[in-house]
């Protein structure tokens, strides 16, 4: 096991800091387009607010000046229109609902102000024609004045006067100030929260790519190593054959078959890495014809028969119910009948003496193959592990009989690949059974076995 733990170098930092920064850039990317969507509807939501609010001022402002005007022009046609202040009453009570009054002579003399130098906080007003409404700052009452400017024309002789009305705005512009504070704080509220959720979830996201990424490499490092011993082994061999250059290819039989067999391995190695790493970029089609188990399963047979009987071992095959269209299942013969060959070819290289039994039946929606052996079993610990890739129970000597530890995780790839499953049992000493659960179309085609 211990050349499958990936050893945390360099390397490991460098793929932890690479991680790290994407979730930076994930957390900085979600918390930019939370503030930017933020600031910008707090901003349209406060000028719309300040428009409403002035809007509603500025109608209040030209209903208050209405009776204003009428008495002032009372007042000028008192006084004269160039008279001046103290002629008659006042045409209003000075700040009487927060309401200020200037009433100026078309001079611009001061006809009449509501409050003691109210006039010059109103300032001489610059009129091009008709009404202004303008917001002046008033220091001494320490409040922001609203304040209309409306000429008003003698039509009898075309004299005028000008009036300015203005209101304390004091109350609105401090629930804007409210408002403002408000939409400020929930914004830095919310961008802090953004922050939290935005590494969170970053987290989370990034969390199956990492695990990926581990494997991946796990998968490279585990390769590599598995790829350098044949070569090392076929090296070693062609430089004894060096060694023996004198000697006749009958003398140097051994190293060349060891050479070969070694060769062998590697092809083999060498496809069954092809058709993982086809299986993890999703390549591989798997087709979905209508297959008969019954007739792979005898196909199976037949093809190992020699092997098992090179070690004298009985290959049995049964068929629970006969009928053949029984185990008929959707999906890719060539993959089904790889599937099989993997099972029953380990069951063969595992079992010294003894059996090795293929059992067809039907489980409710499913074609069942059951493979029974009577060889050396899988130890407890081991048997979670055996659908890893490189994964061996004993190392050495597995190898020794042409096992890559790929086998049963392209098996379990297969199977899975048709909504399928393996199932596996050993009892060491005793032997091991492997269950494949395939779904059987009659029933129901998509069902899965999980
Ligand atoms: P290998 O090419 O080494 O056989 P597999 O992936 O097919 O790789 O199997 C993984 C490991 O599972 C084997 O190395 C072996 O330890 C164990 N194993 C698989 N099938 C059997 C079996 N029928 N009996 C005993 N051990 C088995």
């Amino acid at each position: 096991m211990s050349q499958r733990v990936l050893k945390a170098g360099r390397s490991g930092r460098k793929e932890g800091s690479l991680f790290v920064t994407a979730r930076r850039q994930l957390t900085a990317i979600l918390v930019a387009f939370v503030v930017i969507l933020y600031l910008a509807s707090a901003a349209a939501i406060y000028a719309w607010m300040d428009r409403l609010t002035m809007s509603e001022i500025d109608t209040l402002l030209e209903v208050t000046a209405r009776p204003v005007i009428h008495r002032a022009l009372l007042l000028a046609a008192t006084a004269g229109v160039t008279g001046s202040q103290g002629v008659g009453a006042p045409p209003m009570q000075s700040g009487s609902g927060g309401t200020y009054v200037v009433v100026r002579a078309a001079s611009g003399a001061v006809l009449y102000e509501s409050a003691p130098g109210l006039s010059s906080v109103f300032g001489t007003p610059q009129l091009s024609g008709g009404a202004l409404i303008d917001t002046v700052f008033w220091t001494q009452g320490n409040a922001q004045l609203r304040v209309l400017t409306q000429p008003v024309i003698f039509p009898d002789t075309q004299g005028f006067v000008t009036v300015q009305v203005g209101m304390n705005i004091e109350r609105q512009v401090s629930d804007l100030r409210l408002l403002r504070q408000v939409l400020i704080t929930v914004g830095i509220l919310g961008a802090v929260a953004a922050l939290l959720i935005g590494f969170f979830a970053s987290n989370r996201a990034l969390k199956p790519i990492a695990r990926s990424w581990q494997r991946q490499r796990q998968f490279v490092a585990d390769a590599s190593h598995e790829l350098r011993t044949p070569l090392a082994v076929i090296q070693a061999n062609l430089d004894v054959l060096l060694s023996h250059a004198q000697g006749s290819i009958l003398d140097n039989l051994e190293w060349l078959s060891n050479a070969k067999a070694e060769a062998r391995r590697l092809t083999k190695l060498t496809d069954d890495l092809l058709t993982l790493a086809k299986t993890d970029s999703a390549q591989t089609q798997i087709r979905r014809d209508t297959v008969d188990m019954a007739g792979i399963a005898t196909r199976v047979v037949e093809a190992l028969e020699p092997l098992a009987e090179m070690k004298g071992l009985s290959l049995q095959m049964e068929q629970v119910g006969g009928e053949s269209e029984r185990f008929v299942v959707q999906g890719d013969e060539e993959r089904l009948y790889q599937l099989l060959v993997i099972i029953v070819d380990n069951a063969i290289k595992y079992t010294e003496t003894g059996s090795v039994r293929l059992r067809l039946s039907r489980q409710r929606a499913a074609v069942r193959i059951d493979v029974a052996d009577t060889g050396i079993g899988i130890k407890k610990e081991d048997l979670e592990h055996v659908f890893e890739r490189f994964y061996r129970g004993d190392k050495a000597r597995e190898r020794a009989q042409g096992g890559t530890g790929l086998g049963l995780a392209i098996a379990q790839w297969i199977a899975e690949a048709h909504n399928g499953r393996i199932l596996s049992r050993s009892t060491p000493g005793v032997g091991s059974e492997f269950s494949i659960l395939l779904p059987a179309p009659s029933t129901d085609t998509h069902a899965s076995l999980k």
